[in-house]
């Protein structure tokens, strides 16, 4: 299987403190994955490495076919990689209707005014139709976002993601304070997305990553404590030991 991004050997200290410690991960270009841990266990830190945010002490990281090394790029240049962050607050504009902000997304200006005298192309409607539909939202375009539900948020938020088409999204606790119906939405959009890009996403709710059903990646203490199905790494007495502290 291919590989979309390779993390090796990377550590990281805050003031002496190791937050990150000698990590692997890897991801194929269409895979779900979910990231679990403990408070404290470097799940944050871990993104920040991978969008540019937080430079390693040591290690590598290394992205798509070419290998190219993520390290020497910053943030942005990270982001027109390919790699898109969604963090767990929704930061839609609440003033804009759904499809301005799709419109922004696409356009790639997360400024409200760009959306004055900007002319969509034909085919930029079509893709704010066709991202709108995959997060639920077709029939919502023309309502201002500020309405939405907690959930439609963070939907529109994924959506405004998708449509830069990234080809690795990290997604922060994705289902935090949503109804079940909206959890189980979340699940599929999530699920869809994976089917054409990496998506990761760090989770503490252990049942909504049953839902997602896929390999799982337990941090602790900044390294992989262990990884596979659900039920394999629950199994694992470490993780045992490190979540329930026996
Ligand atoms: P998680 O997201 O799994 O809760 P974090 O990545 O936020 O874990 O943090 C991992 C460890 O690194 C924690 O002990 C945290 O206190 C520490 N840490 C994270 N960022 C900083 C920072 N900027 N300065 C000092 N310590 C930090």
């Amino acid at each position: 299987m291919s590989t979309l991004l390779e993390v090796s050997g990377v550590s990281v200290s805050f003031d002496g403190f190791k937050a990150i410690n000698n990590l692997a991960f890897q991801i194929g270009p269409a895979e779900l994955r979910a990231v679990i841990g403990p408070n404290g266990a470097g799940k944050t830190t871990f993104m920040d490495i991978i969008t540019g945010k937080t430079k390693p002490d040591e290690g590598r990281v290394l992205w798509g076919e070419k290998s190219t090394s993520l390290l020497s790029m910053n943030e942005s240049r990270i982001a027109q990689a390919g790699v898109g962050r969604k963090f767990q607050r929704p930061t839609v504009f609440e003033d804009q209707t759904v499809a301005e902000n799709l419109m922004l997304a696409l356009k790639n200006d997360r400024s409200p005014f760009a959306v004055l005298g900007f002319r969509p192309k034909q085919s930029d409607h079509d893709k704010v139709a066709d991202i709108a539909s995959q997060i639920g939202l077709l029939s919502s375009l023309e309502r201002k976002s500020g309405e939405l539900s907690h959930g439609q948020k963070q939907w529109l938020e994924i959506g405004m993601l998708l449509s830069q088409d990234p080809k690795l999204l990290l997604v922060d606790e994705p289902a935090a304070g949503m109804s079940p119906a909206e959890r189980e939405h979340t699940t599929e959009l999530l699920v869809e997305a994976a089917k054409t890009r990496a998506v990761v996403v760090v989770e503490h709710d252990m049942e909504f990553v049953r839902r997602l059903n896929c390999r799982v990646t337990v941090l602790h203490e900044g390294s992989v404590l262990a990884e596979g199905s659900l039920d394999h790494v629950t199994s694992d007495e470490r993780v045992i030991e490190v979540y329930l502290g026996r």
